[in-house]
């Protein structure tokens, strides 16, 4: 039997991958991941299809989902897992997040326009044209690619979406506090995501004072002396200490399914507590 991994954190196509629920779980599979959570920005609706995925492949599945706050100013995402699929408070807060996304994308295609590069609705994918798709900016530079604007993704954020980059729009915000209140009414556990992306030390500081469960301490390829740092400082909270890859799929081809994980012990305290949220993930 090879060792237990479970990926705590990717995307599929309900949000900003590039892979469908069912290819995720077949490639889980291939890997040998025995859990799995699918960490989509604002939306949880990849579940309904990759509940039977991973049935029919044996990969334990937890609830996830994953938000951007701001904080003095900086960009802070928060995970969400093992919460109650169906909570008023998750879908109001996802619904709010697609409908701060459509406000923003607006802005942004307004400003390429400006600079000559107009897109139009039949150059965006079609699963990204669905109600309710939390659209962002790597659907955008996917377009950009197809209208041959620009060469790649990469190229697309470099020049143009990216953080204060020549059409970077910050759009809406949401705190913190509230965010990790709308997965505590949901009786999930809220975790700091990539916390090596902080680079504010007030920021971090703030953030270690807030009433979390958990801080995501293995990430994608991490170096190992960053990924100590944050680890010791979970386990000094006694939060739990969380993992896995950020997979896109094609976008981020340096984010292979399963480069990072957790073991089955943590695996069971939140899967424990997902299934006692959600009957239809036992
Ligand atoms: P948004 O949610 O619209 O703000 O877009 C954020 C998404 O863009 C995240 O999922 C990131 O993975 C992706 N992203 C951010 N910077 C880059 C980059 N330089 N290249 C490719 N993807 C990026
Ligand atoms: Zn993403
Ligand atoms: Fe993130
Ligand atoms: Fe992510």
């Amino acid at each position: 039997m090879p060792p237990f991994k479970a990926d705590l954190h990717c995307h599929s196509i309900f949000s900003d991958g590039t892979f469908s629920p069912e290819e995720i779980l077949e490639l889980a599979h291939q890997l040998g991941l025995q859990g799995l959570s699918i960490t989509d920005h604002d939306t949880v609706n990849a579940y309904e299809r990759a509940l039977i995925s991973a049935k029919d492949k044996n990969i334990q599945l937890i609830s996830g989902v994953e938000f951007s706050t701001t904080h003095r100013g900086s960009s802070v995402h928060l995970l969400g897992y093992a919460f109650d699929v169906n909570a008023p408070s998750i879908k109001d807060l996802c619904l709010k997040h697609i409908e701060r996304r459509t406000r923003r994308i607006e802005k942004i295609l307004h400003l390429l326009k400006t600079h000559g590069m107009p897109l139009q609705k039949e150059d965006f994918s079609k699963e990204s044209l669905l109600p309710n798709h939390p659209i962002g900016r790597p659907h955008i530079a996917q377009a950009m690619v197809k209208k041959g604007y620009i060469s790649s993704v990469q190229e697309a954020f470099h020049s143009y979406l990216g953080d204060q980059r020549l059409c970077f729009v910050p759009g809406e915000s949401f705190s913190v506090e509230e965010t990790i209140e709308a997965i505590h009414s949901a009786k999930g556990f809220a975790v700091i995501a990539h916390p090596h992306l902080i680079k504010n030390e007030q920021v971090a500081l703030d953030l270690l004072n807030m009433p979390f469960d958990g801080i995501e301490g293995y990430y994608a390829r991490f170096f190992s002396h960053q990924e100590k740092r944050w680890i010791k400082i979970g386990e000094r909270k006694g939060w739990i200490v969380t993992g896995g890859s950020d997979f896109h799929g094609t976008i981020k081809p340096n984010n292979p399914l399963g480069c990072s994980w957790v073991n089955e012990e943590t695996f069971k305290i939140l899967k424990t507590r997902c299934d006692q949220n959600n009957p239809t993930f036992l």
